[in-house]
């Protein structure tokens, strides 16, 4: 990471003294930008315009535990879950809701990018939780999921919480990113890492289909967005989808 950078992520990646989260919505970047554009057959499609521009970035709240991270997402009084990390870590992420003045009664949705163990280990303590939350993942890999009640199907541009759901099948066959055009940000699972700054692909050695896994990213780089977090690894904060066509020009 160029040094520039390393200082404007120390101006806004606030470690709160819980020190078990990091909070990167504070500072705004690039909101003046609504909708989102997505390249198919060599066209730039504007789509989902219209519906972005009522709506307010979601804050963003990064839930560190320990080499797997899940992600908070907030607009008003709502929240959603991004994966659930590893079993035991309801009250972690429970302490992460709190310091944006809510509780699991706010939880209305619980996404899940992938059924790896890692993402979904604590989807029972976090839905018996949030008791009003509907859990959402990829079609194909629902049947390997463990949940106390039933998981609703989402695939490519389905929209929950006005977030968009991104197909990105390969590391798992059903597995998917979330996309808040409205913040400009990509919650990517395991689609890709980012240990140590480092950006690539999914770990080969976990990954179901690496040439479906590339082209996943390839479809990630026709999305245009500043901010990007991981499932294993750091966040971006800005250039993200740069970076990232970067990296798919070379697979
Ligand atoms: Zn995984």
């Amino acid at each position: 990471m160029r040094k520039g950078q390393q200082i404007n992520r120390r101006t806004w990646l606030a470690q709160v003294a819980l020190g078990s989260f990091a909070v990167w919505s504070e500072i705004n970047f690039g909101l003046g930008r609504r909708g989102w554009s997505v390249a198919i057959g060599g066209r730039d499609l504007a789509i989902g315009v219209a519906h972005a521009q009522n709506l307010e970035p979601a804050q963003a709240l990064q839930v560190n535990l320990g080499f797997v991270n899940a992600s908070v997402l907030i607009r008003g009084k709502e929240a959603a879950v991004v994966d659930t990390g590893t079993p035991n870590n309801a009250s972690k992420i429970a302490d992460v809701i709190r310091t944006a003045g809510l509780g699991w009664d706010a939880v209305h949705h619980v996404i899940l990018t992938h059924y790896h163990p890692d993402h979904i280990g604590s989807v029972g303590e976090v839905l018996a939780a949030a008791a009003k939350a509907t859990a959402y993942a990829g079609a194909a890999d629902i049947a390997q999921i463990k949940s106390p009640r039933p998981i609703k199907a989402v695939g490519d541009n389905d929209e929950v919480f006005g977030l968009r759901v991104i197909a990105t099948p390969g590391h798992t066959p059903g597995h998917i990113c979330v996309f808040d055009p409205a913040g400009s940000l990509l919650i990517l699972g395991d689609a890709m890492n980012n240990i140590g700054n480092k950006l690539g692909g999914p770990n080969p050695q976990y990954t179901a289909d690496m040439a479906q896994a590339h082209q996943s990213v390839k479809k990630l780089a026709g999305l245009t967005f500043q901010r990007a977090v991981f499932g294993h690894g750091e966040p971006i904060d800005k250039g993200a989808s740069q970076a990232i066509a970067k990296l798919a020009g070379t697979m």
